[in-house]
């Protein structure tokens, strides 16, 4: 493995809402005289040195995907960061890699190592007329590091982008490397073990621990993703009425009598967004529909503002800055009129519609889950809020997301509505953000947190969101790591959770 040590002391989110002092950075990618499965198991050696370094020297370390997260999830104070983003060789898995049990369609798995971009294999993938199930709004993610916080987009059918992992591989300690699938549903043979010399360990609960797992499990080398044959999504945004019927259709999912743009089709894709400032002119409503690929479709274009129509607010909100109260309403009007644009009837493969690899500008963004049920009474406490606590310099938007089997996954109820507040840089915000968690919490509404983005979670708080799952998933990482990785492989984050519990 070529391993480049950059000297750095310090370390700044993509964002640049945070810094944290590090010992130092590492860049890794595979050697390029070896064979795509050589140079990958030569990688794995040399994280195991790498692991045992860390362990001689007492020095924490934590692989990095794409800095994509508002929290502290992929750092480590005082530690060693591994930019693992070269590391992005691809492997299609043969018949002879799978067991005969199997009842997937083997020619659409594909193995990835962990630095490959969402976008990245998104491109892979096309060229062989596949497509990845979903993936979030924007694509600048590495495939570990999305499904590692539970990134997730708006397919509510389909889930999160850990929802079709279905095999990982874990270098767990400097001498040990494992395959984790589930026992209920095995996809991968002795074949494919002995290839990647690995072990192998068929078990639902450790392999739904480490889907969702923020680099707390030691490396996640590679895993196996099912993909589908590439299809196009015809999307649209209307302005709709914020009244009783779009109330109704937020709260239950139910299309069957829905006067959406395809009429009462079940969308792909269901996504809402509130101007708190522009209300009379009704929601911002998305509506995507999955359609057969062919090649003759035009391709969507970014609106005048540079948004496409798979962009969500963290792709354009870090034009509101900290501003007096006063003016926010008019700036945000200004701002979403522009950005937020409707349209119809664009055409794109997923990978073209949830595009967005850059970012623009600072700001904050938080994320949390909610039960279908509650997504009404959350909405008018916004406003409340708004009006008490604000203004809030962003926009409230919703999307939608069936339950994961990832133990800590935030899509974690039936059907999960997930509430996303994006706004300005300031202490504004995050007071606004503080009034809001505070009040779910005195009305006992149930809500989970995105794992990557503005929280404020505590044990007490994350055993209430997820009960027992919690001490399944403490419990499945010290059954995988030894005492000396669970050392490395804590950071300050997972200890203020209170996730890494010795047992
Ligand atoms: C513009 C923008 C848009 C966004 N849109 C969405 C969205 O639509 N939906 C959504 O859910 N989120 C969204 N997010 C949040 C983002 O998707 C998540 O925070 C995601 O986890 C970031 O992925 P990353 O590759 O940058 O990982 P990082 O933020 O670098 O790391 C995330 C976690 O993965 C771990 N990790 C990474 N690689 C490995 C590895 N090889 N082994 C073990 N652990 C590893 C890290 O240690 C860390 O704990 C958005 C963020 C931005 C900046």
């Amino acid at each position: 493995m070529k391993k480049i040590k950059i000297g750095s002391k310090k370390w700044t989110n993509k964002h640049e809402t945070f810094t944290e002092k590090i010992k130092n950075m590492y860049v890794l990618g595979n050697e390029a005289d070896l064979d795509a499965l050589n140079g990958y198991n030569d990688t794995t050696k040399g994280f195991q040195q790498l692991i045992a370094e860390a362990i001689q020297t007492n020095t924490p370390f934590r692989a990095l995907g794409a800095g994509w997260s508002w929290t502290k999830i992929a750092t480590v104070s005082n530690g060693v960061m591994l930019d693992t983003k070269s590391l992005n060789t691809t492997l299609s898995i043969s018949q002879q890699s799978v067991l005969p049990t199997y009842t997937g369609d083997i020619s659409k798995l594909i193995f990835a190592q962990c630095g490959n971009g969402v976008w990245e294999l998104s491109q892979q993938l096309r060229q062989n007329k596949l497509s990845l199930k979903t993936s979030g709004a924007s694509n600048g993610q590495t495939i570990v590091g999305a499904m590692s916080t539970g990134a997730h987009g708006s397919a509510f059918d389909v889930g999160a982008v850990q929802d079709y992992i279905v095999g990982i591989h874990i270098i767990v300690s400097a001498t040990r490397h494992v395959w984790l699938q589930r026992q209920s549903a095995q996809v991968v043979s002795a074949s494919f073990i002995q290839k990647l010399n690995t072990v192998l360990l068929s078990d639902d609960d450790l392999f739904n621990a480490a889907l969702v797992s923020f680099g707390s499990f030691g490396i996640i080398h590679g895993v196996i993703v099912e993909t589908e044959n590439l299809f196009l999504i015809e999307t649209y945004r209307r302005r709709m009425p914020y009244d009783d019927t779009l109330k109704t259709l937020m709260q239950t999912l139910d299309f069957s009598t829905a006067n959406l743009p395809c009429g009462n089709e079940r969308p792909f894709h269901f996504s809402v967004a509130i101007n708190p400032y522009d209300l009379k002119n009704g929601a911002y409503v998305s509506t995507f529909y999955k359609r057969p690929y062919r090649d003759d479709y035009i391709r969507a274009v970014p609106n005048d503002a540079g948004i496409g129509p798979g962009d969500d607010a963290p792709c354009f909100i870090g034009k509101v800055t900290d501003v007096v109260p006063a003016l926010v309403p008019t700036i945000v009007n200004k701002l979403i009129g522009s950005a937020m644009a409707p349209f119809e009837k664009q055409f794109g493969t997923l990978g073209e519609i949830f595009n967005n690899t850059d970012l623009h500008g600072k700001l904050l963004s938080a994320a949390i889950g909610i039960p279908l049920n509650q997504v009404n009474r959350v909405t008018e406490i916004l406003f409340e809020i708004n009006k008490s606590v604000g203004p809030f310099a962003g926009i409230f938007a919703y999307r939608f997301i069936k339950k994961s089997n990832a133990l800590l996954a935030f899509t974690h109820f039936d059907f999960t509505c997930i509430l996303e507040l994006d706004g300005a840089f300031s202490t504004a915000t995050q007071n606004f953000y503080t009034a809001v968690w505070n009040r779910l919490d005195a009305e006992q509404i149930p809500y989970t947190f995105h794992w990557g983005k503005m929280n404020a979670m505590n044990f007490d708080k994350i055993k209430i969101m997820y009960g027992n799952n919690v001490e399944t998933w403490i419990a499945a990482r010290n059954k995988l790591l030894d005492k000396d990785s669970l050392k490395v492989f804590t950071n300050p984050l997972l200890t203020q959770w209170g996730l890494a519990k010795v047992l």
